[in-house]
């Protein structure tokens, strides 16, 4: 039976990636070896991540004067290291999820930390967009898309200082203006690469104004320096995330991706809006294109075990929603097919058409 891979993370890549991965990890670039058992300092590893950094700047259009990083220890490695790196004074924040509650945590070790905006008392189904940033912060942090929650800011906010965005669940679904931000995260078991890299795009001009001493690891300019090779770099998943980076460009870049994406949720939101037995959890305006999130209506809720089996048994993987929030969560991510989605939609009609 065909599998339709909603998981949130790590979830599904390309065929394309994983192809030439497992390809790489029988014989590398024609070295006669795999990418597992060769120097991260040999000339075809080295052409590897230089041209997935030239992809990346590529697709995102980054501008000149930063620098593109692929660092170990998951998005959640970055949220020490953005304060640790960039908060002078005081830094501002918005809170709308798990992941943001975790970056304030550490941000707090590191200085004052101002939450403009918190969603948390409607346990985060919405994204506030009524908030002032103050004048005087060093920059402003906000998660653009709530995977857990399945809320997500479309557009990069205005801001009266640089912003720092984690982006890791919806980098490469639309355009951003990184010229607005000082510096630009994203975990890459979600929208690019195995777990085991952190996409970092970081401002140059924005590093080395903090007064603290900084360990060597945890400093971005060692690893500006360095071109991510001060240390041994994640090899495998670097590799993987060129070749999702080559199958982006080939399908034909950013703009065509975000359409793609679009559609998929557009079909999936209108199959829930219009059943009677599914109800949505994030507010309309917050929506996720990335992931959603659905319960059963309360007269319905005693069915959600059976949906579950349902949907298990046609194929469907990894719906199960995040604890925080019960019921389903589908996850669309850019390798997700159209044809999943349709599945999908297709299931939850025959459930309900059984009820
Ligand atoms: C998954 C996720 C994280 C955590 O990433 P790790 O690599 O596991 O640390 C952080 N932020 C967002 C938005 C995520 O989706």
């Amino acid at each position: 039976m065909k599998k339709h891979n909603f998981f949130a993370g790590p979830s599904i890549l390309s065929q394309y990636t994983i192809k030439n991965t497992a390809d790489a990890v029988i014989n590398f670039a024609d070295m006669g070896l795999s990418l597992l058992e060769v120097s991260h300092r040999s000339k075809q590893f080295t052409a590897v991540i230089e041209e997935a950094s030239a992809l990346v700047k590529e697709l995102l259009q980054v501008p000149e004067g930063y620098t593109v990083l692929w660092l170990g220890g998951g998005a959640s490695m970055q949220f020490c290291m953005v304060p640790f790196n960039l908060l002078r004074k005081k830094a501002a924040y918005l809170e709308t999820g798990t992941w943001a509650v975790n970056a304030i945590k550490e941000a707090r070790l590191f200085g004052d930390v101002d939450v403009v905006a918190s969603s948390k008392d409607a346990n985060f189904n919405f994204v506030p967009t009524d908030f002032v940033i103050p004048a005087d912060a060093d920059y402003f942090h906000y998660t653009s898309n709530n995977t857990i929650y399945g809320t997500e800011l479309r557009k990069d906010p205005d801001s009266p200082v640089p912003m720092v965005a984690d982006m890791s669940s919806d980098i490469f679904s639309r355009p951003v203006d990184v010229s607005k931000y000082d510096l630009i995260y994203a975990g890459a078991q979600k929208n690019l690469a195995p777990a085991g890299v952190t996409l970092v795009i970081v401002k140059n001009d924005a590093l080395g104004h903090v007064d603290r001493a900084i360990p060597t690891m945890l400093d971005y300019r060692t690893h500006v320096k360095k071109d991510s090779m001060f240390n041994t770099p994640p090899v495998l998943p670097i590799f993987s995330a060129l070749q999702t980076l080559r199958y982006y460009k080939e399908l034909g870049g950013i703009e065509k991706l975000m359409l793609a994406d679009e559609e998929k949720a557009a079909r999936l939101y209108d199959a829930i809006d219009s059943s009677r037995m599914f109800v949505g959890t994030a507010q309309a305006d917050s929506r996720s294109i990335m992931n959603v999130c659905f319960v059963m209506a309360p007269e319905y809720k005693e069915l959600e075990g059976e949906f579950a089996e349902f949907a298990a048994s046609k194929g469907m993987m990894g719906i199960k929603g995040h604890r925080s929030v019960g019921g389903f969560r589908a996850s669309l991510y850019n390798a997700l097919p159209l044809e999943s989605v349709e599945a999908l939609i297709d299931c939850m009609k025959q459930f309900e058409a059984k009820h």
